[in-house]
């Protein structure tokens, strides 16, 4: 098939890097959407796409130790239906299946290797191959409707740390390399690269955390001095509340950068927390849209916006484990904070909410269940108990209201606290930041607890 010839771009061109998360390239019908959306507006210069749905997820599994061989080559097969499944409906599809059969092999090297020999090195490398095939794979589809895609390796430009599992980008040569080896492409080709995945100062690959395919397109975009990030999902942008939970949820439609990094910390799975923190620093346009309709608009997330409601959100997140720790030593003492929180730093927890009394803290952390991240453990229990007496509660959720002048507003704390009076309110954090207030219900309530705030906080708007 012929490829269209992009026309060279000005000097000063206006470049969008567009992510494409798992959903949206999870089989070839999605990713024609997503070729579409790439071809139809030209500033369209940099794909960054997730592993197609539920890669990763297998490839979570092979990287584990002991995995025996036969659930391995069951894993692998399964890998390869997926991405078979798309390259099959190409008309290149000899070339492509080659290197798909090239990585699988690769893959199922790394993974019998795992299975004997663990290392966190080479779990990163297992789980790197699913943002390896999804990329490939979309730079064909784009040709095949004959935009000039290409595939690009992530790692000559992504360079971290070696904190496998949760790598720490080096942003100066981030940004040096990708002046130097991805920009100039971008006269010529629409680049096709790899979220989530980096490589460290001997060339290993590692990853950013799971989720970190929107972080990667943020952190490409700032270096290249992009002009917009989409962030093209499977929902029409950043809602009121979860739509699960009730049916008068919307979608907003502008947001600040300050409301929605809260949005994104306190529950809202639709961004990676950390993914607009470059978009902030370079001030980018962060839009969230849906790529089954992206004529349905979404949330553009910018600076400054037209309007600053009190109230523009609720967030959730569920498995919260609340930690109280007392000690009657702290009256009038210092250094028991200091102490409480060197032992979580050692063991790389860290905190979300925080409130004080005379004698005790009160911490909540984000805990849940099968999570790669790091985890509130019996052994570091154990090691605040060398400090303090320790009481730990799980099955909590953690509602966060989100908006402007939160901290300052009269009445906000009561409007909000009148709905919810008959439920058992276990902590609340008020007057720390502007954009929200937070506090912690018991799991069962949660839902609840949300669709009365959202009645009460949103019935007069939109
Ligand atoms: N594929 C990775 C994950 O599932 C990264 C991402 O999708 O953002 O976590
Ligand atoms: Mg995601």
């Amino acid at each position: 098939m012929s490829v269209a010839k992009s026309k060279p771009l000005s000097n000063n061109p206006y470049i969008t890097v567009a992510k494409f998360g798992g959903t949206s390239v999870a089989d070839y019908q999605a990713m024609l959407r997503c070729a579409h959306i790439i071809k139809k507006d030209r500033t369209n210069r940099v794909v960054v796409v997730s592993a197609s749905a539920g890669v990763t997820n297998h490839l979570v599994r092979l990287s584990q130790a002991g995995i025996g061989a036969e659930e391995r080559e069951n894993i692998i097969a399964a890998i390869a239906r997926i991405q078979f499944a798309i390259s099959c409906q190409l008309t290149c599809q000899s070339a492509l299946d080659e290197e798909i059969n090239e990585l699988l092999s690769a893959l199922s090297r790394c993974a019998a290797q795992q299975a004997t020999d663990y290392s966190l090195q080479n779990s990163d490398e297992i789980l790197s191959f699913g943002e390896q095939f999804s990329s490939r794979i979309f730079a064909q589809v784009l040709q095949s409707i004959g935009v000039n895609g290409h595939y690009f390796d992530v790692r000559q430009v992504m360079k971290t740390d070696s904190l496998y599992g949760k790598a720490q980008v080096n942003l100066a040569q981030l940004s040096t390399q990708a002046k130097a080896l991805l920009r100039p492409k971008l006269n010529e080709q629409v680049v096709v690269t790899q979220g989530f995945i980096g490589s460290d100062q001997l060339g290993k690959t590692t990853t950013l955390g799971r989720g970190g395919s929107d972080y990667s397109a943020a952190l490409i975009a700032e270096a290249i001095q992009a002009n917009n990030v989409s962030i093209w999902t499977d929902v029409v942008g950043i809602f009121t509340t979860d739509p699960r939970i009730t049916g008068q949820a919307r979608s907003i439609k502008e947001i600040s950068f300050g409301e929605a990094a809260e949005m994104a910390t306190f529950g809202a799975k639709i961004l990676h927390p950390a993914t607009l923190i470059p978009a902030m620093r370079q001030d980018i346009p962060v839009f969230v849209g849906s790529s089954k309709e992206p004529d349905a608009g979404g949330t553009r997330i910018q600076r400054t916006v037209d309007s600053n409601p009190t109230y523009r959100s609720i967030a959730l997140r569920r498995e919260q484990t609340l930690v109280t720790v007392k000690s009657p030593e702290m009256l009038h003492a210092s250094g028991f904070l200091a102490k409480i929180f060197t032992v979580l730093a050692k063991h790389q927890l860290s905190v979300d909410l925080i409130t004080t009394s005379e004698i005790s803290v009160a911490l909540t952390f984000d805990n849940p269940f099968g999570s790669t991240q790091a985890l509130l453990t019996q052994a570091v229990v154990a090691e605040l108990e060398q400090l303090c007496e320790v009481s730990v509660e799980h099955g909590l959720s953690l509602i966060a209201v989100i908006g402007n002048k939160i901290h300052g507003s009269t009445g906000v704390g009561s409007r909000i606290f009148e709905q919810v009076n008959d439920f058992n309110i276990r902590m609340i954090c008020h007057g720390a930041s502007e954009h929200n207030l937070c506090f912690l219900v018991p799991e069962s309530d949660a839902n609840q607890v949300v669709e009365r705030l959202h009645d009460t906080l949103f019935s007069n708007q939109g």
